[in-house]
């Protein structure tokens, strides 16, 4: 038996999505630009899907630039902001320091080019205290990113309240969704928000196609150059197949939400009562609420995660220690870290992350192996040590 519970690093695609794709890889491979039938056909299905994801975050069609997934869509965002507003003065950027590396890596390379970086702090909740943007904002913060829901731990932000500050004082807000959309409904003018990244593989569509949705008016500046696709906001003949495949998916997610959320939820919570319940020493991390409904982050005293991510998969469950980015490394996660958990528990932390499929039997299954293998993880680590 194999178990996934690790769709925060990806989900499976969708069989509607897949047939998408196959349909429009052999049959529509017009080039988008051409004039001529083909390239018409090729527009049309990008059109199509333009509207899906529009209408699955509430924005319009024409504010959807495709890019090829969450990390350029962060990257469009603030380096596009950045290059847009520097002659005006503006030569700040605010994050908060739990985001994903698309975001933190990307403000370090703009901190080089002499950019001040603020990274607003969070506390055990693992959320973003509107007040701290309050004190950090100046009239030189260009742009305010902070993520929807966190990859890690799954908090849900205060945006729109962020939103509200960010544009007291000029400055525009961009929200990192890519694990937002899909899991809750996330509409871009209730959250007020100028800017929204998302990535299809995060919500059973494929993988290397996402969008950034930017609000009519936004100052952004491409940092794709070349041709006049996406109206000149990013250049490249568009990936057709990835695109007809993000827009089936997200119209599949607009579709299943109301019943998909709840029924994850409800499976979330029974992994981690009965976790917390039948293993000793194990915690939650972050606050339970606001959570996106897929999400828990539970510390297993005296235990290393990888060994524990090791010890699972053998049993057939894929988990992780946390961003699929840093698994592999024993690095303390940065997320668990600047919530101020001691390096221990840090560093013997897991992610579950839910999604569709996954069933009350695979839930049972994975509990009832946990005890057993954490008791010889522990008597294991208690050997060591005396040794
Ligand atoms: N932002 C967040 C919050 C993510 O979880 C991820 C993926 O792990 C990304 C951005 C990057 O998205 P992609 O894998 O599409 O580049």
């Amino acid at each position: 038996m194999r178990i996934y519970f690790d769709h925060n690093a990806t989900t499976p695609v969708d069989p509607a999505v897949a047939d998408a794709l196959t349909r429009v890889m052999t049959e529509e491979f017009g080039n988008a630009s051409s004039v001529h039938h083909f390239g018409q056909r090729a527009k049309a299905v990008i059109d199509e899907a333009r509207s899906a994801i529009a209408a699955l975050i509430g924005g319009e069609p024409s504010e959807i630039v495709f890019t090829s997934g969450g990390t350029e869509s962060d990257n469009f965002a603030l380096r596009g902001v950045a290059d847009a507003l520097e002659p005006t003065g503006r030569k700040h950027l605010i994050a908060s320091s739990i985001e994903h590396e698309a975001v933190l890596v990307t403000l370090r390379a703009l901190a080089r080019r002499g950019w001040k970086v603020t990274l607003l702090p969070v506390d055990a909740t693992g959320i973003v205290k509107p007040e701290s943007l309050s004190q950090a904002i100046t009239p030189d913060t260009a742009v305010v990113s902070v993520m929807h829901a966190n990859n890690e731990i799954g908090t849900i932000q205060p945006i729109a309240e962020l939103a509200a500050i960010a544009h007291a004082h000029g400055a525009l807000l961009h929200t990192d969704a890519v694990q937002s959309i899909g899991k809750i409904s996330v509409d871009v003018r209730a959250l007020g928000v100028d800017l929204l990244s998302l990535s299809a593989h995060k919500f059973n569509g494929p993988k290397g196609i996402g969008a950034l949705w930017i609000k009519r008016g936004a100052r952004v500046t491409s940092i794709l150059t070349g041709g006049k696709h996406e109206r000149s906001r990013r250049a490249g003949t568009e990936n057709v197949p990835g695109i007809a495949g993000l827009g089936v998916a997200a119209r599949l997610a607009a579709r299943k939400l109301t019943t998909e959320a709840p029924r994850t939820a409800a499976l979330r919570d029974r992994l981690e009562s009965a976790i917390l319940a039948r293993v000793t020493g194990t915690a939650v991390n972050g606050a339970r609420e606001p959570r996106v409904p897929n999400t828990t982050n539970i510390s297993f005293d005296a235990i290393e995660a990888e060994s524990l991510l090791i010890a699972l998969d053998l049993e057939g469950v894929a988990v992780s220690t946390g961003s699929a980015c840093s698994s592999g490394t024993l690095e303390p996660s940065h997320v668990l870290r600047a919530m101020g958990l001691p390096s221990p528990r840090a560093q013997n932390s897991i992610r579950f992350s839910l999604g569709a499929g996954n069933t009350d039997a695979e839930v049972d299954f994975v509990v009832s192996k946990l005890p057993a293998i954490v008791d010889k993880l522990r008597s294991l680590t208690r050997t060591k040590v005396r040794a």
